[in-house]
């Protein structure tokens, strides 16, 4: 039987043999099509080549990959289906071979017979192959191989393919089919591929890319003609292993053989639907997270969530409802690493993120799932068929049950979801969001604008420093004025970066901006009178502090380098979730699950630095929502942007959609450094930074402060780490001193102590608050008072430092039949704010309270029964 692996490395060998380049897979996240939501087939990332007019400046024309794809999402995605039938997936890969502008249908025909039959050994009598009905030329070609009356003509929906658009490049197809044998199949006499039956399997299809297509549907013959091939790995792998059904293949019989094992139950016939979709599933979602897709509730991320809590609603079907899809995972990841290295990599990610993601949606799936059958039982009652939109967007809303799944759980009753009401509750629900912030207090604060239908502002601000304007309106506010022009050079506080200050003024007037803000796109300018009087309508100076201005674009600049870097340092799941661009500093927040480390902070700054230097140029324009998107620049999740936005790029480095007021060149930032890592919430890291001249007046400081630590501790900066990891250990040493002569001294009390001991109902007790702070001392002193007790006694000391307390509880071994060391410092660790815990003879406890030491102590009666 030949191992899906083996096939895998024999197509990949045969066409290196025929020169083709291996390129490896590329990310499921579509790096060069922003459209597409997943890679969904090899030739997505050589859509460059297949376009390029000419194969002058390509580095290579022939290729073979093995392609990761991910169908689902789209519009057509039938994800209800992955798992139920034989052939579906969400997770699959596509080997193919290209040809760009190299050979055409000649080769690409015969190679892929020769595939089939000589290395794959697929039967050739079984063989068959379709053309597009007027492909004569791929007829005659696949006579060399077939009998014609294994060569069926097909129409465009089976055999064509293109343009992708109104117009462009497109050609005929040729598929290669298997027959399954008459079994398998409708019984009719003209049964053959095309046939609705199952007994033709479709196992590759060869792409002739020869024509392009104008706006009249006129074809013209391309003069760099493409090859562009698709073979299902997992489908030609059941054909080979002889088995009807893709999920019966060799990896997948591993996956399900370790399903079996985490959910402890039987992979039989009967639930066999279940499995299927959990294998499916647990692909999906591993292949797709180590590609840095991050689940959420919107685009990729919410297909990635959706799949997930399919995958977790099964295993609740065959009765179990803890977490396991992260240690299915794992065989995934060992079962591909060799062919899919990124999956070793980012491993632990993927691992800790999917199990937080199961955690969190079993937390409300055992309730939502009840919601569910009671309205479906009670749906049967009534005789009525729908679960109304309301029920079925509660448990969307609160549950967090994708509609999908809703309709599927409800599907598998006979019973339908309402998607309009759906639908209709999601609106109201937008709605309510809008109003609860347009209630806001901050929002009735600019109420005057609307109420006085005051127009928008025309902002001047990003190429002018200085404009003349028209005073429109002046509203007071306790000791500030807002003042608003018919247009302004000043920034108005959006999109993190804040306002400009500055003065507007006449020759007898003059009023200082202490703050700018945007509403609405009328931009506010408040601050106070510094002399002279104002009157509306009339034309006043505008002047933006220029300094400041500048020093808030250096920050917002080094902030979108910022972005970049750390994508290509940390990896493509970084997502900017909010950022502050200040005059003095500037503060990121984005979407990573791990501390960032040390050593990456240092890249970090080194890359934004070599950046800085190289001097990029920094443009701005206008452009399409779409085209800007398709170009690559990075939007964010979180804003509504217009149909024109505007894109800022630093040469082609970075690329992103933003309204701030930049740099000219990446030099002007004249120094990057990080201040602070730190979290913000869970998945969320902030750094924080700053640059020019307050770059250097951190670094000043930090210099500063060696100085002062050089003359402490009387030293050179080179030598100061040695010095302090001297002192600190000679520091050590002496406490150690410091503990044994404290000891000896305590040796000496110990018949202090003795003489000191209370009884209580019957048991000698020896307590003190000990002047000891190390464990190991205190243990040592209460292991002499037992010695010398000898019987009956309970021995309780406890020791403190300057923030915490430390004890301990000793009986001797006649009182352990009735008493529990252990049990007693717990309790008193209580107390103490901390913990503790032990043998019967023998405990140790402590805690972060030291106040009431003595006050437990004069207790202890309390502590022992
Ligand atoms: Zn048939
Ligand atoms: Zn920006």
């Amino acid at each position: 039987m030949m191992k899906t692996n083996e096939i895998r490395s024999k197509f990949l060998e045969y066409f290196e043999n025929k020169s083709h380049k291996i390129v490896s897979s590329a990310s499921l996240i579509p790096e060069k099509d922003p459209t597409l939501m997943f890679t969904s087939a090899g030739m997505v990332q050589f859509k460059d080549f297949f376009a390029a007019k000419s194969t002058d400046n390509l580095p290579y024309t022939r290729a073979v990959s093995s392609q990761k794809c991910l169908r689902a999402g789209g519009k057509d995605s039938d994800l209800e289906n992955v798992g139920r039938t034989p052939r579906h997936h969400t997770y699959f890969e596509m080997l193919g071979n290209f040809s760009f502008g190299d050979y055409f249908k000649e080769e690409a025909i015969k190679w892929s017979y020769e595939f089939i039959v000589k290395k794959l050994k697929i039967d050739a009598d079984r063989l068959w192959a379709s053309v597009y009905k007027d492909d004569d030329e791929a007829f005659e070609i696949w006579e060399k191989y077939l009998p014609e009356e294994r060569i069926v003509r097909l129409g465009e929906k089976d055999n064509y393919w293109g343009p992708p658009g109104e117009t462009g490049p497109c050609g005929p197809c040729s598929e290669l089919h298997y027959d399954l044998g008459k079994d398998m199949g409708c019984g009719k006499e003209d049964c053959k591929p095309g046939c609705d039956c199952d007994r033709f399997l479709e196992i590759w299809n060869l792409v002739f890319t020869q024509f392009h297509m104008d706006r009249e549907g006129n074809l013209t013959l391309l003069e760099k003609k493409n090859i562009d091939t698709g073979m299902g790995l997992e489908r030609i792998a059941s054909v080979l292993q002889g088995v009807t059904n893709n999920y019966y293949i060799d990896i997948f019989r591993e996956l399900i053989e370790d399903a079996e094992k985490i959910l402890n139950v039987k992979y039989k016939k009967k639930n066999e639907e279940h499995f299927h979709i959990i294998a499916d599933h647990v692909r999906a979602i591993t292949f797709a997270i180590s590609d840095g897709v991050i689940p959420s509730n919107d685009g990729r991320g919410y297909v990635i969530r959706r799949i997930l809590r399919r995958a977790l609603r099964q295993a609740k079907i065959l009765g179990f409802s803890k977490p396991f899809l992260y240690k299915l995972s794992q065989t995934v990841v060992k079962q591909f690493k060799h062919v899919y290295p990124k999956l070793k990599e980012a491993q632990q990610h993927t691992q800790n993120l999917i199990k937080m993601e199961e955690e969190s949606f079993l937390k409300t799936l055992g309730k939502g799932l009840d919601i569910l059958e009671g309205k479906i039982s009670d749906i049967n009652e009534k005789n009525k068929k729908e679960i109304d939109g309301e029920t079925a967007f509660k448990l969307y809303d609160t549950y967090g049950f994708p509609l999908e799944l809703t309709i599927e759980i409800a599907q598998e009753k006979g019973i339908k979801v309402d998607k309009k009401g759906f639908e209709k509750e999601m609106e109201k629900q937008r709605k309510r969001g809008k109003e609860s912030w347009k209630g806001s207090k901050e929002d009735k604060r600019y109420n005057y604008l609307f109420e006085n239908k005051i127009p928008e502002t025309k902002f001047l601000g990003y190429d002018k420093n200085e404009a003349k304007a028209k005073l429109l309106y002046v509203k007071e506010r306790e000791s500030n004025l807002e003042m608003i022009f018919d247009r302004s050079p000043f920034y108005g506080e959006a999109g993190g970066q804040i306002g400009d200050k500055g003065k507007i003024y006449s020759e007898d007037f003059e009023f200082s901006v202490n703050d700018t803000q945007k509403v609405n796109n009328i931009i506010v300018h408040i601050g106070n009178v510094q002399k002279g009087d104002f009157s509306i309508e009339k034309t006043y100076s505008l002047k933006v502090d220029k300094k400041r201005r500048k020093a808030i674009a250096r920050n917002h600049t080094a902030t979108h380098l910022l972005h970049k870097v750390l994508k290509e340092i940390l990896g493509e799941h970084v997502n900017q979730s909010g950022s502050l661009v200040a005059d003095d500093r500037l503060r990121f927040d984005f979407t990573h699950f791990a501390k960032v480390k040390n050593e990456e902070l240092l890249d970090i700054e080194r890359r934004i630095n070599e950046k800085i230097i190289e001097n990029l140029k920094v443009s701005t324009e206008k452009k399409d929502i779409k085209k800007a998107k398709k170009e690559g620049a990075t939007a964010l999740f979180s804003e509504r942007y217009d149909k024109e936005v505007r894109v800022v790029s630093t040469e082609n480095f970075s690329k992103e959609l933003c309204g701030g007021t930049h740099v000219s060149y990446t030099g002007e930032i004249g120094f990057f450094k990080i201040t602070d890592e730190s979290s913000l919430a869970a998945g969320v890291r902030r750094i924080e930074a700053v640059t020019g001249m307050g770059a250097f007046e951190k670094i000043k400081k930090y210099d500063n402060i060696l100085i002062q630590l050089n003359l402490l501790f009387k030293s050179e900066t080179k030598d100061l780490v040695e010095k302090a990891k001297k002192i600190l250990e000679e520091n050590k040493n002496k406490q150690k001193q410091i503990e044994k002569l404290k000891m000896k001294k305590a040796t000496n009390s110990v018949k202090e102590l003795l003489e000191n001991k209370i009884n209580v109902n019957g048991i000698e007790i020896v307590k003190d608050h000990v002047d000891l702070e190390d464990a190991n001392v205190i243990r040592e002193l209460a292991q002499k008072v037992k010695d010398r007790a000898k019987n009956n006694t309970a021995i309780v000391l406890i020791g403190s430092s300057s923030n915490k307390s430390i004890g301990i509880v000793m009986l001797t071994d006649d009182l352990t039949e009735n008493y529990h060391a252990g049990k007693i410092a717990n309790r008193i660790a209580n107390k103490l704010n901390g913990g503790g815990g032990g043998r019967p003879d023998m405990a140790q406890f402590g805690g972060s309270r030291t106040d009431n030491i003595d006050e437990i102590i004069e207790n202890l009666n309390n502590f022992i029964d």
